[in-house]
Order: C-alpha cells, then sequence, then structure tokens
C-alpha cells in the first residue's frame, strides 16, 4: 500500500491501536517507548524514553514520518530533526504540538484564531495571583498546570479565597486559571487532517466522565442535531487553525473536547494532536478507525469521503480500568455475552485505575446501546442514572 515507515513516539495504547491499524493497511511503523511498552508485542520498536532528543534522533533516521501518541514529547528535539534530517516528516508539526502541549498557549491560539474557549489568564506560582484570579473570574474557577497534565491530574477546582494556598500546594507551579463553565454535557469531536491541511470530522459524541477519567462515550451525543452540527464544525474550524503554523508537517488526528452550556452554545475545552480515548468507539462503530484515518493521514494516503457512524447505528464505549483484585475482569466476560459488544484489551499489566481496555457496544440506536450498557454497569453508575 505504502513503502513508508511511519515512527511512533509512544507505545502505550494508542500507539498499539495505531500500529495495530498501520499492520492491516500494510504500513512499517517503528515505535519508541519503554521495554514491554503495549505496542511491542505487536509490531516493532525500539527501547528509549520518547522524551530523550537522542533516543528520538535515532528513531527519526530509520523512518519516514514521525507520529506521536502523546503530546508530552520534547519538541527541541523534533525541530532539531526538522533542520537536520529534511527528508523525514513530523505529523502533527512541532509548532502544533509545542502549542498544544503547553494548554495556556492553546488557548491564545485558539482565541486568535475565533475559536470559543473559556477565559484563561496566566499567573505566577503565588497565592495572591491564585486570589488575583479569583477576583477576576470568580468562584469557583479552575486552576491548571499549563503542561503534563492529563486525566485531571493537574486540575485543582478553587472553591473561595481560602482555598487558594491548598490548590498553590496542589499544583506547584506553571500555572493558568480558567473561569468556570457550567456545562451540561462534554462533547467531542475527532477529526482528521490531511497533509493539505484540510479537516474531515467524525460524528459528535457525548463523554461522561468519573473522577476525571473518560469512564462511558455515546456515539451519537444526545444532544439536539442542531448541537451535533455545531460541535462537528466547531472542531473542524479549531483544528484547521494548526495548518498555518507548518504547512509542511500538516496531518493526523485531533480530539476535541468540547463543553455545552445550558443555551446550547458550544466551546472549546481543550485539544489533543492524536488519536483520543473519545474516538475508541469508531473501531467498531465506524467503517474506518480514528487510528486508520490518523495513519492514512500522515502517510498522506487519501481518506475516506464520510467517517459517519455506521448507517442506521449507534455506538457506546466504557473504559476498563483497573480495579482491586482484578474486578474488572467480570465486566469483560459479561461483554463476551452481550450482542454488538467488542471486546479490545491492551496488554497491559494490572494495576488499579489504569486504563487496561475498552469495550465497543454497537446497536441499531442510543436506546439500544444504553439497555446493552445497563448490563454491565452497576444501577447507580454515573452513565446510566
Ligand atoms: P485529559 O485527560 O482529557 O487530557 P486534562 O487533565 O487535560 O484531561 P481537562 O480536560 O482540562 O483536563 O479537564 C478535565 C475535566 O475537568 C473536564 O473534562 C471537565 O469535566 C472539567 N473541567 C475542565 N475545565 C473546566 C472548566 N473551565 N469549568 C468546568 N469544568 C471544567
Ligand atoms: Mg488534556
Ligand atoms: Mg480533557
Amino acid at each position: 500500500m505504502n513503502s513508508q515507515t511511519i515512527g511512533i513516539l509512544g507505545g502505550g495504547q494508542l500507539g498499539r491501536m495505531m500500529v495495530e491499524a498501520a499492520n492491516r493497511l500494510g504500513i512499517k511503523t517503528l515505535t519508541l517507548d519503554a521495554p514491554g511498552a503495549p505496542a511491542k508485542d505487536i509490531g516493532p520498536g525500539l527501547d528509549g524514553n520518547f522524551k530523550n532528543a537522542d533516543a528520538v534522533y535515532e528513531l527519526a533516521k530509520k523512518v519516514d514520518v514521525l507520529t506521536i501518541e502523546i503530546e508530552h514529547v520534547n519538541v527541541s528535539a523534533l525541530d532539531n530533526i526538522l533542520k537536520t534530517l529534511p527528508n523525514v516528516k513530523i505529523r502533527p508539526s512541532p509548532a502544533t504540538i509545542r502549542t498544544i502541549q503547553d494548554k495556556y498557549l492553546q488557548k491564545q491560539h485558539l482565541i486568535d484564531h475565533g475559536i470559543d474557549v473559556t477565559q484563561s489568564i496566566p499567573l505566577d506560582n503565588s497565592v495572591a495571583e491564585i486570589q488575583r484570579a479569583g477576583s477576576l473570574l470568580g468562584y469557583p474557577f479552575m486552576l491548571k498546570t499549563r503542561k503534563d497534565a492529563y486525566d485531571g491530574r493537574g486540575n485543582f477546582v478553587v472553591k473561595d479565597t481560602s482555598s487558594a494556598e491548598e490548590a498553590l500546594e496542589a499544583l506547584k507551579d506553571n500555572l493558568y486559571a480558567e473561569k468556570w463553565c457550567p456545562f451540561t454535557k462534554e462533547l467531542a469531536v475527532m477529526v482528521v487532517q490531511d497533509i493539505n491541511g484540510e479537516c474531515k470530522s467524525f460524528p459528535t459524541v457525548e463523554t461522561i466522565h468519573k473522577n476525571s477519567v473518560c469512564h462511558v462515550v455515546f456515539a451519537p451525543a444526545r444532544v439536539p442535531d442542531s448541537v451535533l452540527t455545531n460541535a462537528r464544525m466547531l472542531a473542524e474550524r479549531a483544528v484547521y487553525t494548526f495548518a498555518a503554523l507548518d504547512k509542511q508537517n500538516c496531518g493526523g488526528i485531533f480530539g476535541v473536547e468540547m463543553f455545552v452550556t445550558p443555551d446550547s452554545h458550544v466551546l472549546v475545552n481543550e485539544i489533543a494532536p492524536r488519536p483520543h480515548n473519545s474516538g475508541h468507539y469508531t473501531q467498531n462503530g465506524c467503517v474506518t478507525s480514528q487510528f486508520e484515518a490518523h495513519i492514512r493521514a500522515v502517510a498522506g494516503l487519501p481518506l475516506p469521503k464520510s467517517l459517519d457512524l455506521i448507517p442506521n447505528s449507534a455506538s457506546v464505549m466504557l473504559n476498563i480500568l483497573g480495579e482491586p483484585e482484578n474486578a474488572q475482569l467480570d465486566i469483560c466476560k459479561k461483554s463476551l455475552e452481550i450482542p454488538g459488544a467488542c471486546i479490545h484489551l491492551y496488554g497491559k499489566g494490572h494495576r488499579v485505575g489504569r486504563k487496561l481496555g475498552h469495550i465497543n457496544i454497537v446497536s441499531g440506536s442510543i436506546t439500544g446501546c444504553e439497555n446493552e450498557l445497563a448490563k454491565l454497569l452497576p444501577k447507580d453508575d454515573v452513565a446510566i442514572k
């Protein structure tokens, strides 16, 4: 299909599922991560740290295109590769990764391009500065670390002036503050950008978090059609803005997380420049998965005409997190009895709270998905309450 080799920084579950998609397309991959990383079970990989410039350079020398499964990489190392190995493409571009990996810079970039986001202000790390943010934004507000945040680690809800000290203690430094968004739902759209910068989107989905970790995703989202359309258009417009940063290295998939306000207004929460947990449903709910779309985009292959759900279907995804005494295995086994369910395990060792896999359920309607999902979850679960 394509004689290029794609190098992937990171060999976790996202890297592994990219390798799976590439294998099916007959495209070679090489991952870089610690020994035993999940992607190495199913494809070749180098042992090393994807934040280490020398290790990244060694990978780059062996591939035609570099891509990422995680945005928290060493961007200076990527800049150096663009300069010294001009035949290697880096998709998405280092400039895009640099802008997105700093959540405050990302917000400024989106505002500069007319994309609606929550109001954000940069802060020095002091109690007085956090209180100043409170007087500007009102309480509660969200204090966030600019870099290396995920699964809500790096966020602190500042309830009033007296919690500023605790907030500083929790997050330490490199902070910014975000106005509280009283959202009614959280939505997400996967957008794939081709090497010319053009964007296409998968459907709008609804994400439900538990303890700040993605728990369940409904596709399509259970919101009016006008909101589905607005979210998809906003996500495409948001991703399109990154094309201008480096036209030579466009390409790849982006996960756009959004909020819906009580008056049905949609705004962007944050963007991930890679496959995303909210897009796992595409493996069974769509003909082309987010992983295949990403591989096709970075390899410069044509993208499918439509990224919609399989006609007359709806999907739901349930994340499998490690539970004490491996209790999550009960749900995994039960899923084998559920019509339309497909389990994806990542080959990772058990640890409580660790993402170990997910279950996609495809049905003829969202109600069908809800009914099948209910068989797997306790009655008081946030996703079915
Ligand atoms: P991820 O694992 O998705 O990268 P993250 O650690 O980068 O997460 P965010 O997406 O910034 O964190 O926030 C996590 C969750 O916190 C959001 O999904 C949302 O539920 C809530 N949240 C974030 N920002 C705000 C806000 N400004 N107002 C209200 N709730 C918010
Ligand atoms: Mg994030
Ligand atoms: Mg998030």
